[in-house]
Formats: structure tokens, sequence, C-alpha cells
């Protein structure tokens, strides 16, 4: 019995230097392959014989991911089944942990190799001094003229009459950051401390996990909790609320202690790799060359000034049509003229039709990747016993393309997360004629603009599941959340910002400075009588503790998505040429380029804000 989904899938290019045979969750087989790249580096002798040494990488680094992606898809679809778990942690337990010191080294050759300076790209944007001066960049390339191409959109220039070969501008360059990043930024010494981050992560996941609380004579998580926010009984919204607030408070005292040891362990591996503090180390192990602590600042102000009056206005709006003096913290989910929630389908089989047709009216090629999907069995996306929460979207590395993992049960939310998945699944369709394995992904900021943006554009014919006013109705609820996002994104970046630029500081100063922050960013909410909850309402926000800094890109991301939008707006052929343009770019370059690309800018500042609002405000006042 296959447990997968989908049948078998072609790679998208032969394999030349894998073995066909080889089974890739047996380490055994797997190492002789890291053996042979060490060696071949060795006798590599041109830029040339570089770039095939770093295709037989990508193609190794494409088939193990393919292999962990179809043993995780095995294992969420499939829960209850003990075999697709077992495959899923061995693959986990006895191979990437074996994987992961290999590539490091291979990382480290690829550093060090006298050829690297020679590779397209790197000469020319004056990375590296050229070794040889009569070097030709981008030579012939034995290893990618035999085989059969099946891309679509060929990333790598092909060879013009004359021989000579112009290389794409900064054709590693974006590569070459990344590798020699890794490198120079590992130390010896952080193993044991990342070990350590490990634990009390696994700590506070533990202590948040534990969480439960009695409603109405039954136990239930926090997050089963979350939906007697949306129930109109407002009585009842705000048992539920308080009963979660004071399980939370029981834990306040734990979450600071893990988050003080944190900070210490993470000021020491900061210090070790030669920074003066953690932000900065973070920012540069995140490989944010791009933008600065400096600019994510000025987000924040940019966002304290144009959206947070957007935001006061529509708390205002909500109070007075929930008929409130005030907005307390349970009155925040519910719908604001207390209707019964949205149904825009009942079998899945509907959601898949009509998603369909919005695509179909959006762009043809972007309709031809869906129902190719569909007709490769790459979604599943109905909720069943024995399948795991959530929604994702992975990428099969190897046949290069994506898959789509969901749990729709029939809500508003279903058809946004179908959007967004899918901006992300055409993003991987897009980018599938990049044979480096590196560039077939792109860096999270930019990631998130192909699904976000899909979740507005696609948003655009809602009618498709809805009378008007109803379709109204769930474009509101989306852009409101759009705004209503910033602010919190707001508040979790500047207070990790405080955390790290003042690292000794006492609970009470860090206390202090996230209230200073809820007063800039927290609107006008009541929490009168619940202040020490609001004082500690980042103790839920995981982030914070487990991805230190890992917030921003959400909120760079939503503000590229809202500009492709806006284009959309003046015009949706253009902004849809530039969106497929800009994701078939892959990650082979640097953030401004993928935005710039995409028709955005990739500024975070009042005057890249101040139009993407005032169209988002105008929107509403229509809807
Ligand atoms: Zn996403």
């Amino acid at each position: 019995m296959t447990l997968l989904p989908f049948g078998k899938l072609p790679a998208a290019k032969p394999r030349s230097f894998v073995p066909q045979a080889i089974d890739l969750g047996d380490w055994p087989q797997i190492a002789p392959l890291f053996d042979r790249l060490e060696t071949q580096a060795a006798r590599v002798s041109s830029a040339a014989e570089l770039e095939c040494w770093l295709l037989d990488w990508s193609e190794l680094n494409a088939a193990l991911d393919e292999e962990a992606s179809r043993r995780y898809i095995a294992m969420t679809c499939h829960t209850d089944n003990a075999e697709a778990e077992r495959a899923y942690l061995h693959f986990v337990e006895h191979v990437e942990p074996q994987v992961k010191p290999r590539q490091f080294a291979l990382e480290n050759i690829y550093v060090a190799h006298p050829r690297r300076g020679e590779l397209p790209g790197l000469v020319a944007a004056g990375i590296l001094p050229a070794v040889e001066p009569g070097f030709q960049p981008g030579g012939k390339n034995a290893c990618q003229q035999a085989d059969a191409i099946v891309s679509q959109t060929p990333a790598v220039s092909t060879p013009s009459p004359g021989g000579r070969v112009p290389a794409a501008p900064g054709r590693y360059q974006v590569f070459d950051r990344d590798v020699t990043n890794h490198v120079k930024l590992f130390r010896p010494e952080n193993v044991a401390l990342e070990t350590e981050e490990a634990k009390l992560c696994q700590q506070y996941q533990k202590l948040i996990g534990a969480q439960t609380v009695k409603f109405r004579g039954e136990e239930k998580t926090l997050v089963q909790m979350g939906r007697y926010l949306e129930e109109p009984d407002r009585a009842l919204r705000q048992e539920a609320w308080e009963l979660v607030a004071q399980r939370r408070l029981q834990d306040v005292d734990q979450c600071d202690a893990i988050l003080d040891e944190l900070i210490k362990l993470r000021m020491q591996i900061a210090k070790n790799a030669g920074f003066d503090n953690y932000r900065d180390y973070a920012f540069r192990q995140k490989g944010r060359f791009d933008y600065t602590p400096a600019d994510c600042l000025e987000f924040h102000r940019a966002i304290e000034a144009e959206i947070m009056p957007a935001v006061r206005e529509i708390q205002a709006d909500r109070r007075r049509q929930l008929h409130l003096d005030t907005l307390r913290p349970w009155d925040l989910a519910v719908d604001p003229h207390n209707r019964a929630p949205l149904k825009p389908f009942v079998e899945v089989g509907e959601l898949v039709a009509r998603t369909q047709k919005i695509f179909h009216q959006l762009d043809g090629e972007l309709a031809a990747g869906f129902r190719q999907m569909q007709d490769l069995k790459l979604l599943d996306l109905d909720n069943r016993k024995g399948k795991a929460p959530g929604g994702y979207q992975s990428t099969l590395s190897e046949a290069r393309v994506p898959f789509i993992f969901m749990n729709a049960i029939g809500i508003q939310r279903d058809v946004e997360t179908i959007l967004h998945e899918a901006g992300h699944a055409f993003h991987a369709q897009a980018a599938r004629g990049e044979d480096l394995y590196a560039y077939r992904g792109a860096p999270i900021e930019f990631c998130e603009v192909a699904s976000m943006a899909m979740e507005l554009l696609g948003g655009e014919f809602l009618e498709e599941f809805y009378p008007a006013a109803e379709a109204n109705r769930a474009r509101k609820a989306h852009l409101e959340g759009i705004i209503g996002f910033f602010p919190w994104m707001a508040v979790v970046d500047a207070f990790q910002h405080w955390i790290y630029t003042h690292p000794s500081h006492t609970r009470a100063e860090r206390q202090a400075a996230y209230l200073e922050l809820m007063d800039r960013f927290g609107g006008d909410v009541d929490w009168s009588g619940w202040e020490t909850m609001r004082a500690h309402s980042w103790h839920r926000q995981l982030h914070i503790f487990l991805h230190p800094f890992y917030y921003v890109e959400y909120g760079i991301a939503q503000l590229g998505a809202l500009e492709v939008w806006a284009n959309s707006r003046r015009d949706k052929a253009k902004a849809l040429q530039d969106y497929k343009a800009a994701l078939a770019l892959g990650g082979s370059r640097p953030l401004p380029e993928l935005f710039h690309a995409a028709g955005c800018g990739f500024r975070f500042d009042a005057a890249a804000i101040q139009p993407l609002i005032q169209l988002a405000g105008s929107e509403l006042k229509k809807l």
C-alpha cells in the first residue's frame, strides 16, 4: 500500500550522480556519495568543472530533500500508520544528523576552493579577484549539456554564437554569499550552547503544551478555547478568555526564567562568533544582507505613524457595531454583526473546483499549474481522522513539483489557506527550470510575497464561493486581519530588538519595555483588571522563545503582497506578469531584486506604507 496520495513522479532531470537504485533512507548507501563529492572537489581544475560539481551536489541535495518530504507527507497524511511514523523518524534520527556535518564539510571545501573566485558572477561582481586574467566566465559546461532539460524557464544562460557565454549577472553571487556566511559564522564551541538552547526551547514547548483548562466540565487546550472568542454571547467569551488568562498567569515566572536563560546563552553564542550583541549575530545568521536593524526600527515607526490610525478606526467601528463602551480583549475575534460563520463550500471537491475557477479568471498559466497539481494528485486537502493538523506546501525537489496539505472543514479560512499555499506552489512551479538546488527556494521574505499576494489576487474572485455581499464580508475580514497583523508584528520584533541590545536588563525593565510597546501598538483595548496579563501577553508568542528575530519577515512580505495587489488594481496583466517573472527567479537574486522584479519596492518606511494602507482603507470603506 502506498501512503502517498500521488503516484510515481519522474525526476525533472534524469539523475547523473545519484544512483537510480539507491535507498535514500539508508545512511551507509548515502555516505559514499559525500565521499565522492569530496574527492571530486580535489580534482576540479576549472570553473566549469566546479559548476559541474555544484550540480552533482545539487542533485544529491534534491534527492535527499525529496526523500525527507515524501516521508513527512506520508506521516502527516497517516498519523495513525506505524510504518509511516517509523520511516519518518528513521530519516530524522539516522540520516539527517549524519548528513548535516557532511554538508558543512562540503561547504568548507567550496569556500576554500581555489577555483571558486572564477565562478560566473563572482568575478563580474567584484567579490573576488579573478585568478586567471584570461578566464572566460560560464564556459561550456559538459555536465549541463548532457542532460535533457525539462525546464520551462532556463535560468542558466545558454551558449551564444562564438562560444563565449555571457554569464547571468552575478550568477553565483547569492549562493556564494550564503555559503560563505554559513561557514564564517560556525564556531565549534557554539555547538554545545546550541544544544542547551534547543533544550530550553523544548522546556518552553512542554510548559505551553501542558496548559489546559476545565471549561464546562471538559478539559480543553488553550488552542481549542480560541473558538469561544468567536461566540456571539459576550459573557461566554469573557468566561473563556478569563479562564485562559488565569491559566497562562500560573506560568509567567517559568516563562520569564526560560527567556532569561536563553538570552544569556544567545549572548554567549554571539560573542563566540565575534559579535557585540545577539541582534547583530541573528541578522547575519539569517543571511539578512539586504536590510539592517535600523531599517526594522524605521518599519516599526512607520507602522505606528501610518497603520495605527487605521487600526484604531477599525477598532472604533467594531466597538460601535457591537454596541459597547469599550473593547475588551475578548471582543476582538467575534463577528461585529454577530452573524453566523461564512460557509464557502461543503465538499473538498467544491473547494478545488471553485479555486480552479478563480485561477482561471486570474491567469491561464497559473490555472494550468493548479490543474496539473490535481492531475498528479498533489493535493491532500480534506480533514479526516488520522491526519496531522494544519496546512503546508512542500516541494518534491527532484520531481520539482509542489504538494499542498491542509485540513479543510468548510470555512472561509480554508479558502484563504488554499490561495496562500497555491501561491507557494506556483513559486515552486515557476522556479522548476533552475538547476542549482539552492536557487529553487527563495528567502522567506519573498516566499511569503508569493503566497500572501495570491490571497489578495485570488480574493478578488471570491464570488466563485459566495453571493456578492458575503464575498465582501470575507474580503473585509481578510483586509482587517492584514492591517491588524502589522502592529503585533512590530511589538514582537521591536521587543526583541530591545531585549538583545539591553542584555543585562532586569525582568522589571523588560516588562516596562514591553508595556511601552503595547502602549504604542496595542490600540484602544481596555485591559483593566487584567494588567498583569497584558504585561505578559508576549509569553504566548513562541517565536520570541524558539525563533528569535524570525517574524519581521512576514511584515516585509505583507507589504510586498499589498504592493502586488495595488499594482494589479492599475494593470492586472502587468502585475501578474511581474509576479510570475519574480517567482521564476527562485532564490537566484538578492531580496531587493526579487521584490523589484515583482513590481515592488524593498522599503519599509512611511512613504512605502502610506499608499498601501490608503488603498486598503479606501477598499474597506467600500465593503
Ligand atoms: Zn506561507
